[in-house]
């Protein structure tokens, strides 16, 4: 069987606008031009997968009964939109959590791209053929080069460090996800 290609996705700052911890479903707001952007993507043959380090679980901030009503309310926004995601991915760990159960030093918080390999496997994806699109240079672009995606840097003033982009690891720098697709279907 053909593998297939994806477009891992970044969530806060990527998709919804960056909000400190996000804490509840009704502080979604999706970013503009999102919907469209995966929309063409999907046209095109990418699965879209969200990949998201939410921290915040550990933190005690949110619990992960709460995170995932989020991510459904994420997925019904999308819907609403025409747009279906194919899978969601989150690390809910941090080595100084303060909830014991999620508090250790993981495989899985980017930049280490581990979410990104178990997608793989679980989907049947090429990652040389795939992409990660994100905000932050220090985790999605490094976690993009690190699973052996190209990497997209989104610069919308989301993320603070996104003045960096001589950085090594950012193979393109898009205003938005629409960009992004535009580019990468020729459309
Ligand atoms: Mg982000
Ligand atoms: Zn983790």
């Amino acid at each position: 069987m053909n593998k297939k290609k994806a477009v891992f996705l970044d969530r806060d700052g990527t998709i919804v606008v960056h909000e400190p911890y996000v804490s509840s479903p009704n502080q979604l707001k999706l970013l503009p031009n999102v919907a469209e952007g995966i929309r063409l993507f999907k046209e095109h043959g990418y699965l879209a997968i969200v990949v998201t380090n939410q921290s915040g679980v550990a933190r005690g901030l949110f619990s992960e009964e709460r995170l995932m009503l989020i991510h459904k309310k994420l997925m019904s926004m999308l819907k609403d939109e025409g747009v279906d995601l194919d899978d969601i991915y989150y690390c809910p760990h941090h080595r100084e959590g303060i909830i014991e159960q999620y508090r250790l030093e993981c495989d899985c918080r980017k930049p280490k791209p581990k979410m990104l390999l178990d997608a793989a496997k679980k989907h049947n994806i090429d990652l040389t053929q795939s992409l990660m699109v994100g905000d932050s240079v220090e985790f999605d672009m490094q976690t993009g080069k690190n699973a052996g995606c190209t990497s997209i840097l989104i610069k919308n003033g989301c993320a603070d460090d996104t003045n960096s982009n001589s950085i090594s690891g950012i193979d393109y720098v898009v205003r938005d996800l629409l960009e992004a697709a535009r580019i990468f279907t020729k459309s």
